[in-house]
This record gives C-alpha cells, sequence and structure tokens, in this order.
C-alpha cells in the first residue's frame, strides 16, 4: 500500500512524522531516502516526538545506529551511509536492534538492501521545485 503526502512547511513534515511515531508499533522497521537537505532530520525529530522521545534527536553522525530510550517504545536511529562493508552491520548487532522490540528507522537504507526485513515502510522524500522551493512529497509505501 502506499500513501502520498504534500507538505508547504517543516512544521507539516514533522506532524507527519509525529503520526507515523503515535502509530509506530515494537518491531516495525522504517526506511527513509532523500537528498540532503530534503527534510528527513525534521521527519524523524517528528517520529522521535510521536513516540514520547524527549532528548534531542539529530544524524547520528559518528555512530551508524544512536538509541533513545526515553519514549513509549525504544527509538533506533540508524544513519547507514558511511558503513564499507554489509558485515559492519552485524558487528553493531543490527539484527538485534531490527528484530527487537522498539522503532528501527534506517536512513540510506538502499545501502543495506539485501539485509533488510521484508515488512517494513519506505519513506521517500522528495523537492519538486516547480512547486516552490519549500513543497515536499513525501511517499510511505508498506510492505
Ligand atoms: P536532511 O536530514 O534530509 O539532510 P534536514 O531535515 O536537516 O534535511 O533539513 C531540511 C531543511 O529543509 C530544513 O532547513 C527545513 O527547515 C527545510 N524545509 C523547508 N520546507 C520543508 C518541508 N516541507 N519539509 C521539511 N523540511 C523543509
Ligand atoms: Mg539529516
Amino acid at each position: 500500500m502506499q500513501t502520498i503526502y504534500e507538505t508547504y512547511s517543516p512544521e507539516e513534515t514533522a506532524k507527519i512524522g509525529r503520526q507515523l511515531g503515535k502509530e509506530a508499533l515494537p518491531g516495525d522497521v522504517y526506511t527513509l531516502i532523500g537528498d540532503l537537505g530534503v527534510g528527513k532530520t525534521v521527519l524523524t525529530q517528528g517520529i522521535a516526538a510521536g513516540l514520547g522521545i524527549t532528548e534531542p534527536v539529530n544524524s547520528p553522525t559518528f555512530t551508524i545506529v544512536q538509541v533513545y530510550d526515553s519514549g513509549r517504545i525504544p527509538f533506533y536511529h540508524f544513519d547507514v551511509y558511511r558503513i564499507g562493508d554489509i558485515e559492519e552491520m552485524d558487528e553493531i548487532g543490527y539484527e538485534d536492534y531490527v528484530y527487537g522490540e522498539g522503532l528501527s528507522m534506517i536512513e540510506w537504507a538502499n545501502l543495506i538492501e539485501e539485509i533488510l526485513p521484508e515488512k517494513r515502510k519506505d519513506i521517500v522524500i522528495e523537492k519538486d521545485l516547480e512547486k516552490g522551493f519549500d513543497y515536499r512529497k513525501i511517499t510511505i509505501t508498506s510492505k
């Protein structure tokens, strides 16, 4: 199933994130794809807020996964942009997170396609400058 949202401000994108965070169930996996500056962090901060997470959430710059435990369920925020080899995912305990009791969200998930669980939500954020600088199209495909 596919749902498409169109937003015209960061607040609207964050609101969609909050809704996703409220709906998330233990063991859910979201992937997040989109160019730099498109709003991945804005959406992620909304998701974290929807989970009830109180600490600040940014991109996990120096680690592949950042764990947040202050919400309704754990939140595992992955950024796999810098992985060199898929085996690095084993080393950080990827499967324990992804098949665990929290919500996993994986930025740049296309780089680890072969080890993604089949059941997941794929989230793609895109700009369309013809529709304005702040326009974003958010496509969510449930698999
Ligand atoms: P990414 O994490 O994908 O690199 P960020 O979330 O850090 O991107 O940044 C997105 C930028 O785009 C922010 O400066 C935000 O204010 C701006 N922005 C403008 N319009 C939107 C929108 N509709 N949705 C999300 N962000 C938007
Ligand atoms: Mg970011």
